[in-house]
């Protein structure tokens, strides 16, 4: 990316924040930083964080801020951030978001840009009932948006295709309940700060992708 490219993608579960920091990722070479893919590997690999995680991810709710706040701040140290990063799933409250303030500035770094990724609730619930997620690489799919060319077989590294517990339709309407109460306020939060840019999520992803782009500017040109 042109500079380093210091950014939130926020939005509900389902906007597509994972998709399009992937491809943004592909072809900026910012680091994409995934609280929730670097969780599910924790649990995965059942290490200690993963085991304390596990039980708040299945049930829809939010694993206890210091827990990712230390996980974030590691995370930064590593040397593909230097060329910035996109922020997918983190922050998801206002302490996490003050932590960061806090981070980054000891770094003697500071975001700019949030970009929030707007969908309506119908779609976000359709999309994630749907979702396939590649045990493997993380990579997403979607059995009638974006289904992969072979039945339950990911595009990218041919992992194997599951639905995530938290995608099960018991669990999408707490999900979404939690990011009204807890991760909704960041909105504010970070308009009042003057950083907040806002893009329609609904179309296809190329759509989305381009809409991405115009929103970020200068920051990936
Ligand atoms: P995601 O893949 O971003 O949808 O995250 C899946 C799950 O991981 C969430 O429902 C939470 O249980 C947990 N999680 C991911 N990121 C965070 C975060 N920043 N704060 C708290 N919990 C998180």
């Amino acid at each position: 990316m042109a500079g380093a490219a210091r950014v939130v993608l926020l939005g509900p579960p389902g906007a597509g924040k994972g998709t399009q920091a992937k491809l943004l990722q592909d072809e900026f070479g910012a680091a994409q930083i995934s609280t929730g893919d670097i969780l599910r590997k924790a649990v995965a690999e059942q290490t200690p964080l993963g085991k304390q995680a596990s039980g708040f991810i299945s049930s829809g709710a939010l694993v206890p801020d210091s827990l990712i706040v230390n996980l974030v701040a590691e995370r930064l140290k590593e040397k593909d951030c230097a060329k910035g990063f996109l922020f997918d799933g983190f922050p998801r409250t206002i302490p996490q978001a003050e932590s960061l303030d806090g981070i980054l500035k000891k770094a003697g770094l500071d975001l700019n840009c949030v970009l929030s990724v707007q969908v309506p609730q119908n779609i976000i619930v359709e999309r994630l009932a749907g979702r396939r997620t590649c045990r493997k690489c993380g990579a997403m799919f979607h059995v009638a948006f974006n289904a992969p060319k072979l039945d339950g077989v990911c595009d990218s590294c041919g992992g194997e295709l599951y639905q995530r517990d938290d995608d099960k339709e018991q669990t999408i309407a707490h999900r979404l309940q939690v990011y009204d109460t807890q991760t909704a306020p960041l909105v504010n939060y970070y308009r009042a700060r003057g950083l907040l840019r806002e893009i329609d999520g609904v179309g296809e992803i190329d759509q989305i992708r381009a809409r991405v782009i115009e929103a970020l500017g200068d920051l990936v040109r």
